[in-house]
């Protein structure tokens, strides 16, 4: 309103106060120029056709005289209204012409009026050779009707744009300023913690897409909440448990089995047994934050893959023998890789662990090298109960553990998730395919050294976290670089 308002002034301004100045010295350059444009054509043959154009185009009054006041050529548009025709003895052509003399200039003009008839006209004179002198009168008068009806449309202008500006008004607010006004009430319930509210503002499109972004950002904040909670309340039902048992055990040990050494140490192997679970549950953790927190430094090195996995392979020796696992290492050809040799084995420990906890009764696990076009491919397969497709999107995450396992098995729910940090933090590719019934396969993938394709390649800042994350219809989750 404000801005219709103030064109609506400067247009007021300028065709209320300033249009018959300004139609004034614009009438006056055009007699100018019509003067200059005659005055340079005096000599010619068609002068007085020119005349008359001249004086007829622009309803002028031109007539051309001497010294002495004698009329030699005279077209006269205005009739009755020339008031230099009304001035019988010429007593104002005489002065006029004495002005024109005097200032020495091309032109001189005046504006002269009739108080009788308030007929109001310009005069200007120019000389034409010597002698003899231009005048061409033009009336100024109609300027009165034009200005009136200018105003009158001004009017109707001015009614039509304010009604334009209010409706201008009503569009903008509801399409900008209340979708804009909605989020801010929503953004406020939201800061205040309720994650139940949705961001559903519409309006222009920059509008519903800063509803979208909103939108999105709540849904994230609301995961990494719920995720907290979740790990809040499974550590301290982990951390719980084990204590509880560490409390009595040892209280047994004081009370009852204190004296009999088979029982105390039946009793101290629970203590001992739930003490390393709290503390791997507890460096897991730790762990685990300080990956995330972005203080997990590589030491990388080169080294030949079959050996790496041949040393990994001794560490199950005792396993193999005593417990009867089927573990197998399947090698290809050497290749050099590039990595971070203790982080390697990180996973590949967590990734055969995991197998040897959740593999079926055969107890079956491969450790398969498989060299592929620039890099080196590992997997580790078991014949175990396999994930579910819904569960299968959720084994890398933090804290994530499958119910039916939960503390059958010894693990934290963070071996996965360190392992996804260690591939991220590289770089490399890694997933997981699972076929319920009949095992899991995890796998990732090492680039060789001197490959065009997985040549050193750094992630960019902006792609570090942003990992593709795909689930086909065999069950296969795949993770990070292709
Ligand atoms: P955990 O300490 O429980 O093993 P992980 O992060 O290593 O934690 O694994 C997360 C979950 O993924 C496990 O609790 C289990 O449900 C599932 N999982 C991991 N490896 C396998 C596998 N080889 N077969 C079936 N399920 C698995």
């Amino acid at each position: 309103m404000i801005f219709t308002i103030l064109i609506l002034a400067i247009l007021w301004v300028f065709q209320y106060f300033f249009l018959q100045n300004y139609y004034r010295s614009a009438k006056q350059r055009d007699m100018t120029v019509a003067a200059k444009h005659l005055a340079a054509n005096a000599d010619s043959e068609d002068f007085k056709t020119l005349i008359n154009e001249t004086a007829f185009k622009n309803a002028m009054n031109v007539k051309i005289v001497d010294d002495m006041g004698n009329e030699l050529y005279n077209v006269n548009n205005m009739g009755s209204f020339s008031l230099l025709a009304q001035d019988k003895f010429g007593t104002k052509q005489f002065e006029l012409i004495g002005k024109y003399n005097e200032s020495g200039e091309d032109t001189y003009s005046e504006i002269i009026s009739n108080s009788d008839f308030k007929v109001k006209e310009i005069v200007l004179v120019s000389g034409v050779g010597k002698g003899y002198y231009l005048i061409i009168e033009a009336s100024i008068e109609p300027l009165d009707s034009t200005t009136r009806i200018i105003r009158e449309q001004l009017f109707y202008i001015s009614i039509i744009l304010f009604e334009l500006a209010f409706i201008v008004t009503i569009i903008i607010s509801r399409r900008l300023s209340k979708p804009i006004t909605e989020l801010t009430e929503t953004a406020k319930q939201f800061g205040a913690g309720d994650y139940d509210i949705s961001f559903t503002a519409k309006g222009y499109a920059e509008v519903d897409e800063l509803s979208n972004v909103l939108e999105d950002a709540k849904d994230e904040i609301k995961k990494v909440s719920d995720l907290r909670k979740e790990l809040i309340a499974n550590v301290s039902h982990d951390l719980r448990t084990p204590l509880t048992m560490v409390k009595a055990y040892a209280e047994m040990i004081r009370d009852l089995s204190g004296d009999n050494p088979v029982k105390r140490e039946e009793h101290l192997k629970v203590i001992i047994d739930e003490s390393d679970r709290l503390s791997n549950l507890v460096n897991d953790l730790l762990a685990i934050s300080r990956m995330e927190s972005g203080n997990m430094e590589l030491n990388k090195s080169e080294f030949g893959i079959v050996e790496k996995l041949e040393d990994c392979m001794t560490r199950y020796k005792l396993v193999i023998e005593q417990e009867g696992y089927d573990i197998q290492y399947i090698p290809d050809e050497d290749r050099t890789v590039c990595a971070d040799p203790e982080k390697i084995d990180q996973v590949i420990y967590n990734f055969i662990n995991n197998a040897i906890n959740y593999t079926g009764e055969q107890k079956v696990i491969r450790l398969v090298q498989k060299n592929k076009h620039g890099c080196v491919r590992i997997e580790v397969t078991d014949n175990g109960q396999g994930i579910s497709k819904e569960l299968l999107p959720k084994v890398f995450d933090r804290y994530y553990r499958g119910e039916k396992y939960k503390r059958d098995v010894v693990g934290t729910g963070l071996g996965l998730s360190i392992c996804k940090e260690i591939l991220k933090k590289h770089d490399f590719a890694f997933g997981v395919t699972s076929t319920e019934g009949v095992g899991s396969t995890f796998w990732f993938e090492i680039p060789t050294i001197g490959e065009k394709k997985h040549s050193k390649r750094q992630p960019k800042e902006k792609d570090k976290d942003k990992q593709p994350e795909q689930i086909d219809n065999n069950n296969t989750l795949q993770l990070g670089e292709q």
